[in-house]
């Protein structure tokens, strides 16, 4: 298989031959068709395998091409697309990816997580972004100062959701994936699944189909 073979917009393409991705690993081949189709997945996949593309490069492909947006342009403070990772270090390096993946497409990403200036975040938060990377605490701090609304989010991305669990965030994701319209496309990934993953799962994600390279 090739990246061009995945149906994604021809400047995804480029970014990622620019970094060098030569083929896509299994859970790309796997992830990518179906979530670009808008459809959620819930895929067992452990850092390494090139999981954060797998979720990333379809996602930027659906914002580009406006899949299932009701309003591009939002309100203040609107995000398109959200992805949450249990780690400040986690959300950063996907923000790295996210960047690289981005370029020349006019989207723009950033970052919502502790230990940075909660007042800065939010100025750059206030004309809306396409994609926010952020760690669950410092997200729900962002909706209780109303500095940002998912009201128009058509995309919730579960980065490492076991370690989520671990960290004690399920009640936190909970409120926040409750904050989001009804009609939104879930991706779960997960280096493991438990009971309490599938739980999740069942509760989030509307017939996800399941991914296990
Ligand atoms: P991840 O599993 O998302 O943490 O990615 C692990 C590493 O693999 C990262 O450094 C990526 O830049 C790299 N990577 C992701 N996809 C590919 C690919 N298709 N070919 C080569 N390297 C990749």
């Amino acid at each position: 298989p090739t990246f061009d073979g995945l149906g994604l917009d021809p400047r995804i393409v480029a970014n990622v031959a620019r970094a060098g991705y030569a083929t896509p690993s299994p859970i790309q081949a796997l992830a990518i068709p179906p979530i670009r189709d808008g459809r959620d997945v819930e895929a067992l996949a452990r850092t390494g395998t090139g999981k954060t593309a797998a979720f990333a490069l379809p996602v930027i492909h659906r914002l580009l091409t406006g899949a299932g947006d009701a309003a591009p342009s939002g309100p203040p403070g609107h995000v398109r697309a959200l992805i949450l990772s249990p780690t400040r270090e986690l959300a950063s390096q996907t923000a790295g990816t996210v960047r690289t993946c981005i370029r020349g497409c006019g989207l723009t990403v950033a970052l919502a997580i502790g230990g940075a200036p909660k007042d800065r975040q939010a100025r750059a938060l206030l004309d809306g972004v396409d994609i926010l990377v952020a760690t669950p605490g410092r997200l729900l701090d962002h909706l209780a100062d109303a500095t940002i609304t998912l009201d128009h989010t058509t995309c919730l991305v579960l980065d490492e959701a076991d370690r989520m669990l671990d960290l004690g965030f399920v009640e936190d994701v909970r409120a926040i994936a409750a904050r989001l319209p009804v009609r939104h496309q879930t991706l779960l990934f997960s280096a493991t699944m438990s009971p309490a993953i599938s739980a999740l799962g069942r509760q989030l994600l509307h017939k996800p189909l399941q991914i296990a390279p």
